[in-house]
């Protein structure tokens, strides 16, 4: 089957097709064979296009909102400059797997979505106001343009997290904030780390209740998660993204009183407080430079910049620390498991984190944790180590392929 994979961001469209089907799963030989970027979706969109094994091609058009923005997706693939294997024409399409961000309570796994499922994903926007509307925008978009008969399916970042215990999942403030507005935490990058979980599963050889790892998502967003008995039993991301590491923009853990401080002393709001430690704090509010770790790594090396140094060693502190935080909590660990731009492709960032936890079992093997793994799968230990590293290059639209096409066959998932 061919598989429309979207994830639609505020003012963004990704989107990947994916040859995808249960004997393919199985033999791990499912296939991309196309993906784009829409960026800046309402106004003149800068767009790269990518035909697998074909150079990138990028254009500019003006697109009005995410429905225009498929619209435009579509028309390219079936586009005959295109070229795309086996897709002429949009019944060549044959479902479509949404990212959905915030599920809630309600959804612990993937679904087929019918207006039903709408509704209460419309219900949960008060948990992510600004994911879920986009997400929705991409569903009615989809809907509109390809019709009813092509089934739908959304996969929830929340889902994996649905198994953290109450003690993960509660905050320490009055019973009744949780039972009359479902303040908890719900933990986020779900897709990301289930995925690298199976991989770890499968690179070791072992059964998925045997899956004890400690899964560090690191990219713009970043998050922590501890899979006990290939289980996600607490994570670093709560109610929202914001909580936990740090991030590209945003602060990870702070005291809530921060908030009321920064109200009396700057004169500003909560809107604006909120901004700034979503959107002007972690690693770009502590450089004042950039939240992009590949500069600051540059910055420090080629200009000894203090405030880029600063922010790189908070940043692997605070990794250092949830990985102390769940090797506790669960009682030990085989594996931590680096993935996202920064954990897949840094291996000097990869090697801050994991300086000094030697007394813990984990001895960093530097020739295998060199370039060389960068954006491949490995060990990253010496032989030896009693908590081992690897690398896991993370693949979300793979995973929604795939259970896009497990759900619409009805075979229940296998993780
Ligand atoms: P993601 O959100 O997963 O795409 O990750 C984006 C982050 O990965 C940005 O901070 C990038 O600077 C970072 N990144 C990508 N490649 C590298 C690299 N070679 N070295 C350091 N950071 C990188």
């Amino acid at each position: 089957m061919n598989i429309l994979v979207l994830n639609c961001g505020s003012s963004s469209l990704k989107f990947q097709i994916i040859e995808t089907d249960l004997d393919l799963i199985e033999q791990n030989a499912d296939k991309r064979l196309a993906s784009g970027l829409l960026e800046r979706v309402v106004g003149n969109a800068l767009i790269t296009l990518q035909v697998e094994g074909q150079p990138k091609v990028r254009e500019t058009a003006p697109l009005r909102d995410h429905r225009s923005a498929i619209d435009f997706v579509l028309r390219w693939i079936i586009s005959p400059n295109s070229k795309i294997n086996n897709i002429k024409s949009l019944g060549d399409i044959h479902a479509v797997g949404h990212r959905v961000v915030h599920g809630g309570e309600k959804f612990t796994k993937s679904v087929l979505i019918d207006d039903q499922v709408i509704e209460q994903i419309e219900d949960n926007i008060e948990l992510a106001p600004l994911h879920n509307p986009a997400n929705l925008k991409g569903i009615y978009g989809a809907r509109e343009l390809l019709g009813t008969g092509v089934p739908q399916v959304a996969v929830f970042d929340t889902a994996f997290h649905s198994t953290m215990p109450e003690t993960s999942y509660l905050y320490a403030i009055p019973y009744q904030m949780y039972r009359r507005h479902r303040v908890r935490r719900y933990g986020f990058h779900g897709t990301s780390h289930r995925y690298v979980a199976y991989r770890y599963r499968q690179l070791a050889n072992i059964e998925r209740e045997q899956v004890n790892i400690i899964t560090i998502h690191l990219g713009n967003g970043c998050s922590a998660c501890a899979i006990k008995n290939g289980e996600s039993l607490d994570t670093s991301m709560g109610l929202t993204p914001m909580e936990g590491l740090v991030m590209g923009t945003r602060s990870g853990d702070v005291d809530p009183s921060i908030l009321e401080f920064i109200h009396h002393k700057e004169g500003i709001g909560m809107r604006d407080i909120d901004t700034i430690l979503n959107k002007q704090s972690g690693l770009l509010g502590i450089s004042g430079l950039t939240n992009d770790m590949r500069e600051l790594l540059a910055e420090e090396q080629e200009k000894n910049d203090r405030r880029a140094r600063l922010a790189i060693d908070i940043f692997c502190n605070r990794v250092k620390k949830y990985i102390g935080a769940y090797l506790a909590e669960m009682g030990g660990a085989d594996s931590i498991v680096f993935t996202g731009g920064i954990g897949e492709n840094s291996a000097a960032v990869r090697e801050r984190i994991c300086n000094g936890l030697e007394w813990m079992g984990l001895s960093l093997d530097k020739e295998r944790n060199g370039e060389k793994v960068n954006g491949r799968e490995g060990e990253i230990s010496v032989d030896n180590s009693r908590l081992k590293a690897f690398v896991i290059p993370t693949n979300e639209e793979l995973l929604i392929a795939r259970d896009t096409v497990r759900t619409i066959k009805n075979v229940p998932r296998r993780w």
